[in-house]
């Protein structure tokens, strides 16, 4: 690693883990927290959650998994890149999707709606309580006993009567205050994978045409650059060329405005950064194209008929899993029975749902509805 930026999250400065424990003989104490997620079950499960397509209508297509890769590839060389702590960068994009039920906003949607009377349902608290609490590995604990700065950077954001109930975890919802810049790179690290990686399973499915991409600026500019280096490239060429350009202008945009704005604000230590405004950032010309990017995947791409169809059936799916077990908890396997019985029924129905992977969803639904299934 190179030299850390002293405003940088360290071993040293970071503020540890809930359980104490022996420091690691040849890891530093983020490389450790990266290795417990990539060694989770809900990390596994990640492969066979949707991103936008579901799993099972292409092999091609983003996963939860691979988007999540991605993001941490992104997170890891902006991090490196202004001398930040580029281990939890990485911990932080490695977890930050944990939490998400089946099929995608469509899933964490519709599993919100059944828990609204409940206190509701909200993926990234999920990600926290799976690596605080439901991750069940160790003898000495529950979860993961993650650094303190890995979780707050999983909790990306948080209503005010949550974060009261979160402790210090909660505490910079309510006192206004910035997490790690690390976990700021995490914030639109995310960004630049799914909005670059939409535009591509998005043309690869026909869901979304090139003569539509062509109107977005940004889209057209990296393109013709494209076609200018490389003239006559075939098809599918042409398109990746064209988005690791769009890539590359967003992360250059982003560690040139993130480097000015640190050198203004100048932070001496990490105390710093948490009192500073956000630090890491596109410039306003590139957060105007981005979100005409995002208005226009959702547009054309999320809105479209055929990923609302999926939608549709997802939401139905999960509300008559939701309905059959909270009518009879005796129907859950064993282990969330056990969950009810000690806590409520409906969080531990909400977990268990929230932890299935799309065709797992499929297959129990079919379990419980359809006769002549076992
Ligand atoms: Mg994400």
């Amino acid at each position: 690693m190179s030299e850390l930026a002293p405003y940088a999250v360290d071993d040293g400065n970071s503020r540890g883990r809930a359980f104490i424990e022996p420091r690691p003989k040849e890891r530093s104490e983020f490389q450790r927290d990266r290795d417990r997620i990539v060694h989770s079950t809900a990390f596994r499960r990640l492969e066979y959650k949707t991103q936008v397509f579901v799993n099972h209508e292409g092999d091609l297509f983003r996963t939860r998994l691979t988007h999540s890769i991605e993001v941490a590839q992104i997170a890891r060389s902006i991090a490196r890149a202004l001398h930040l702590n580029d281990d939890l960068a990485e911990a932080i994009a490695l977890a930050h999707d944990l939490g998400h039920t089946p099929f995608g906003h469509a899933g964490q949607d519709a599993l919100n709606e059944c828990m609204q009377v409940h206190g509701g349902f909200e993926h990234n608290l999920q990600s926290l309580r799976i690596v605080d609490r439901l991750e069940e590995r160790y003898g000495a604990f529950d979860g993961l006993n993650l650094m303190f700065e890995t979780r707050e950077g999983i909790l990306k954001h948080c209503a005010p009567a949550r974060a009261r109930e979160l402790g210090e975890l909660g505490k910079r919802f309510l006192d206004d205050r910035r997490p790690s810049l690390e976990a700021q790179i995490c914030n639109l690290a995310d960004e630049i994978a799914y909005n670059n990686h939409d535009v591509d399973d998005g043309l690869r499915s026909g869901l979304l045409t090139l003569e539509q991409l062509e109107q977005l600026s940004l889209f057209a500019r990296h393109a013709a650059a494209a076609d200018e280096e490389f003239p006559h490239m075939p098809g599918r060429r042409r398109v990746h060329e064209t988005i690791r350009r769009m890539i590359d202008a967003q992360v250059t945009d982003l560690l040139a405005e993130s480097a000015r704005r640190i050198a203004v604000a100048a932070p001496g230590t990490l105390a710093d950064v948490h009192a500073a405004p956000p630090l890491i950032a596109f410039t306003d010309a590139m957060l105007t194209e981005n979100r005409a990017l995002k208005g226009f995947l959702r547009q054309h791409l999320y809105q479209h008929y055929q990923v609302l169809r999926m939608t549709t059936k997802a939401r139905r799916i999960i509300h008559d899993l939701f309905g059959a077990f909270v009518d009879d908890p005796r129907l859950l396997p064993p282990q969330y029975q056990e969950m009810a019985a000690t806590g409520s029924v409906v969080r531990a129905t909400a977990d268990y749902i929230a932890g299935m992977t799309d065709r797992y969803s499929v297959k129990e639904h079919r379990r419980l509805f359809s006769v002549g299934e076992l």
